[in-house]
C-alpha cells in the first residue's frame, strides 16, 4: 500500500532516502532550510513543501532525518509538526540522537495524539543511496509494522529493538562497540609496525583467529590487506570521525545518564573528540590510527 509522506531533512542521508521512497510509489512532500537539498530532492519527485508543517498536513507518516535532538523536538514542538499532522499521524524520527531526546519526542508525538518510533540507521551514504540501510527500531510493535513498507522502500533491513528509544539505544552501543574494537585493531598494528611484523603477515593471522573483527575485516586502518577499505584512499570515507565522534558523545551521554561504567568507551569518544577537532573530523574514523604512532609518525 502506498502512503503519503512528509520528509523532513532532505541532506546526505534525508534526500536519497526520500527519493527512495518516490521510487518505491509512495507521495512525498519534502522540507528542508537549505533550497540546494530541496532542489536535489525535487529532481527525484519529492514535491516541494512550503514548510514542515505544510508538508505533515497531509501525511499518513512523517519522516524527520535531522543532525541533532534539540531539531527534533524544536520541529515537533516549537515550528508546529506535531500541531499540524492529522491525528494518529505516524512520526519516524531515522535521525541519530540522544536516547532521552528520542524518549521526549515519541511522548510529545504521542500526547498531541500521534503514534511515533525512533528507527536510526547504519549504512551511511552509500546505504542510503541504494536502499540498503539497515533500521533500529524502538516503539510499540504496531507502529513497527506499521512502519514496514515505508522502511523496506529505505533499507534492506529494519529489527525491532524494544520500546520508544531502543532503536538510538543499539545504534549507540552498536558504535560503541565499532570504535573501541578500531582503536583496539589500530593499536595492534601500530604494535606490529614497532615489532617489526609486516602488516599483511598480522592480518593473515587476526583475521582467522579470536582478534577477527568488521573493523580489521572490512574497514582495515592500513592500507593494503583490504584493498577496499579506506585506508588505502587516504581515509577518504567510508564513515567520517565527525559522525563517529557525535554517535560516541551520544553513548558517553547516555553512560553517565546511567551511571554506567565503560571506561573504553568514554576513552573512546575523547579520542574521537579530540580528533575530529584536530583536523581528523573529514577523514574515515580509521584514520585515528594515524594517532597512535610514535609522534604520529609513518609505519616503520
Ligand atoms: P546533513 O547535514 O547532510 O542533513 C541534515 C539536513 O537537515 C540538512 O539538509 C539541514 O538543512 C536539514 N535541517 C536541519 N534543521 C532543519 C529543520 N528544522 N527543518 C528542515 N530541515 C532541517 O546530515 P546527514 O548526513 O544527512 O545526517 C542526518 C542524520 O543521519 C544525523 O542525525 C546523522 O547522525 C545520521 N546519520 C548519518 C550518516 C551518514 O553517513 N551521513 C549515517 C548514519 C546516520
Amino acid at each position: 500500500m502506498t502512503s503519503t509522506v512528509a520528509f523532513i531533512g532532505l541532506g546526505h542521508m534525508g534526500g536519497p532516502m526520500a527519493a527512495n521512497l518516490v521510487r518505491a510509489g509512495h507521495r512525498v512532500l519534502g522540507f528542508d532550510l537549505a533550497a540546494q537539498a530541496v532542489a536535489t530532492a525535487a529532481a527525484a519527485g519529492v514535491e516541494p513543501a512550503a514548510s514542515a508543517a505544510d508538508a505533515a498536513a497531509p501525511a499518513d507518516a512523517v519522516i524527520s532525518m535531522l543532525p541533532a535532538g534539540r531539531h527534533v523536538l524544536a520541529l515537533y514542538r516549537e515550528q508546529g509538526l506535531l500541531a499540524a499532522a492529522r491525528p494518529g499521524t505516524l512520526f519516524i524520527d531515522c535521525s541519530t540522537i540522544d536516547v532521552a531526546d528520542a524518549r521526549t519526542a515519541h511522548e510529545a508525538a504521542v500526547a498531541a495524539g500521534h503514534r511515533a518510533l525512533d528507527a536510526p540507521v547504519s549504512g551511511g551514504v552509500v546505504g542510503a543511496g541504494a536502499a540498503t540501510l539497515t533500521f533500529m527500531a524502538g516503539g510499540a510493535e504496531r507502529e513497527f509494522s506499521d512502519a514496514a513498507a515505508l522502511l523496506d522502500a529505505m533499507g534492506k533491513k529494519a529489527v525491532h529493538c524494544g520500546g520508544a528509544g531502543s532503536g538510538q539505544a543499539a545504534k549507540i552501543c552498536n558504535n560503541m562497540i565499532l570504535a573501541v574494537s578500531m582503536i583496539g585493531v589500530s593499536e595492534a598494528f601500530v604494535l606490529a609496525e614497532s615489532l617489526g611484523l609486516d602488516h599483511q603477515a598480522l592480518y593473515d593471522v587476526v583475521s582467522t583467529a579470536s582478534g577477527q573483527c568488521w573493523a580489521l575485516t572490512v574497514n582495515c586502518p592500513v592500507p593494503g590487506p583490504v584493498p577496499a577499505s579506506p585506508a588505502n584512499r587516504d581515509y577518504r570515507p567510508g564513515f567520517a570521525a565527525s559522525l563517529m565522534a557525535k554517535d560516541l558523545g551520544l553513548a558517553a551521554n547516555a553512560l553517565r545518564a546511567g551511571g554506567v561504567e565503560a571506561p573504553l568507551g568514554l576513552r573512546a569518544a575523547e579520542m574521537y573528540a579530540a580528533f575530529a577537532g584536530a583536523g581528523g573530523a573529514g577523514l574515515d574514523f580509521s584514520a585515528i590510527v594515524r594517532t597512535l604512532r610514535p609522534q604520529n609518525g609513518t609505519p616503520a
